[in-house]
């Protein structure tokens, strides 16, 4: 077989050829705008050009701090499509974190959304290779950084007929992305040609998410965000219709942009999803249009699965992946071998994150070997594949989690016999007590099964005798303040659970504390009950 190269030009220039008149319709803070996919291409070309008469060229690092809309898209493709580097940068970490990645990854260039350049402005004596600041705006914005573009000035300049560079590498960089770590600094994946168009082929697999031209794929997850999971690349591939759902959306917006542009397939974190329910439980919306509800990055409860499929009618995914698996990895699918199946028996399966995706390999480790394949014996995930990293760049933890061509994920999870796999937990989040486990997870999950619970999180506490205990914290809904108590939640948990797994307390709180990308920050949480339950 012929060996061509996989590149990223192939995917934005098959939107261009035949899919010119399909759309991409971004909400920015200036409202909702439509673009064919002839137009961004073209625009897209502007902003390759104008980029190269910056001097940004092959392995150049050009860093994004923006929200999901149109401007960012055409950055996915203008920055690799030149053989520079799209560095994806989440603009919510803390500015010394920012500070140190756009120093790490030496960012040459920033784009920047016009509400985020406070960020950018606080830390601009820290970054002394950035030679030049885009901000992704209409007009000419005052700013400290400089020098300085508006964005729309800038492409103006740039060339609509600009033939991006063919003769790249697929194995050269394209992207890349910071994953937080648990201690220290975030670190670095890169991204390179070829891994993220087999990981687009890997998103249109009819037994994966199937996103075909005929969707209309709304990612909320951010574009800083494992590269949206990688879906703004596959859908300008296939020809899909996107929605970008831009700045500070809340619940009430992603509802309407679903209802208004007949949305088919949206991608999100569980919280995400979370606030949806809400609100679609408060308000009637028309989501008729939804085929998937795609939901990842931690484990999604089994209660709001449920009440997603059968109370609103509405298919939801569930996914599992990392920053280091370009994210995905396993992709919760009934198998037609399992025969018919009852609700019960569907939503079971859909609360397990699934069975690996064609073109990955896996192993599972426990203290005695690879685990057996019974749905009870907890080890390791290690992943293998054409779209999982190899290493953290210039990070010597790269040496813990990379070995002999393994990724070692960091997660404990379990597989039956059928291949389905389950996160039990992050091996840094399990709860040792009287040396057997307690999976945070299962916990939680149980909680925000009951209806006055809008979110739990279940945290280890040191204890003399067990060595830890669960302790769990619960927020409920507005209305329910009066109506649940913990003996409620105990009576609710004490059959669905061995007596040694209940919490030895449960906490209510307002809010339990979260990540930059929307999960559980059990790290502060765990800080903050120890605490508590020390001065007790
Ligand atoms: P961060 O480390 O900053 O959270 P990632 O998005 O890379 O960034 O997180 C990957 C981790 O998220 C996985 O290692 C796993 O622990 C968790 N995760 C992702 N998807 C799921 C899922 N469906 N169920 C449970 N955990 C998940």
């Amino acid at each position: 077989m012929m060996n061509t190269p996989l590149l990223l030009t192939d995917l934005i220039e098959r939107a261009e050829v035949y899919f010119p008149t399909k759309k991409v319709i971004s909400r920015t803070s200036s409202g909702v705008h439509t673009f064919t996919y002839k137009e961004i291409v073209q625009r897209t070309r502007r902003l390759a050009s104008a980029l190269s008469c910056l001097g940004v060229e092959e392995g150049t690092k050009v860093g994004t701090l923006a929200w999901n809309h149109h401007r960012h898209l055409e950055a996915y493709f203008a920055i690799p499509c030149i053989g520079a580097v799209l560095h994806t940068i989440n603009f919510r970490l803390s500015p010394q974190h920012i500070a140190y990645i756009v120093n790490h990854a030496r960012d040459e260039v920033l784009l920047i959304d016009k509400d985020l350049l406070p960020l950018v402005e606080a830390i601009k004596d820290q970054i002394p290779h950035v030679k030049a600041f885009i901000i992704l705006s209409e007009e000419e914005v005052e700013t400290e950084l400089k020098p300085s573009y508006s964005y729309e000035k800038f492409i103006e300049q740039g060339d609509p007929a600009f033939q991006f560079t063919k003769e790249l590498d697929e194995n050269a960089p394209a992207g890349m992305c910071y994953t937080s770590a648990t201690t220290g600094n975030p670190k670095g994946v890169m991204y390179s040609h070829r891994g993220i168009v087999l990981h687009s082929y890997a998103l249109g697999l009819a037994d994966t998410t199937a996103l075909s031209e005929k969707d209309v794929a709304m990612p909320v997850v951010p574009m800083f965000h494992v590269n949206a999971w990688g879906l703004p690349f596959a859908a300008t591939w296939f020809g899909t219709t996107q929605v970008l759902p831009g700045p500070y959306f809340t619940p009430e917006i992603l509802a309407t942009l679903i209802e208004e542009h007949r949305v088919t397939i949206t991608a999100g974190v569980p919280t995400i999803w979370n606030g949806l329910l809400q609100e679609i439980e408060r308000k009637d919306y028309n989501l008729s249009s939804l085929r998937g509800v795609l939901c990842g990055g931690s484990a999604a409860p089994k209660g709001m699965i449920r009440a997603y499929e059968e109370k609103h009618g509405i298919p939801f995914m569930h996914a599992y992946g990392m920053t280091e698996t370009s994210p995905l990895a396993i992709i919760a699918s009934e198998k037609s071998s399992l025969g018919e199946l009852n609700q019960e028996e569907k939503i079971s399966i859909k609360a397990k994150q699934g069975i690996l995706v064609p073109g990955l390999q896996m192993k599972i480790v426990g203290k005695d070997g690879e685990v057996a394949w019974d749905g009870k014996e907890m080890g390791e995930l290690l992943l293998r594949g054409p779209w999982i990293a190899s290493q953290y760049e210039n990070d010597e933890r790269t040496l813990g989690s990379f070995k002999d061509g393994w990724l070692y994920t960091g997660d404990v999870v379990t597989i039956d016999e059928e291949g389905y796999i389950q996160v039990v937990d992050r091996t840094k989040d399990l709860i040792k007590s009287g040396g057997e486990w307690i999976s945070s997870v299962d916990i939680e999950n149980a909680i925000m099964a009951h209806e006055g619970v809008f979110e739990a999180a279940v945290v280890a506490i040191p204890h003399e005798q067990w060595h830890e205990r669960p302790v769990a914290c619960v927020v409920l809904k507005e209305g329910y303040h009066e109506k649940v108590s913990k003996k409620d939640l105990y009576e609710f948990l004490t059959p669905q659970f061995a007596k040694w797994w209940l919490p030895d307390e449960i906490v209510f709180l307002n809010e339990i504390p979260k990540t930059s990308v929307g999960k559980f920050l059990k790290r502060t949480l765990r800080d903050e009950i120890q605490a508590l339950f020390q001065q007790s």
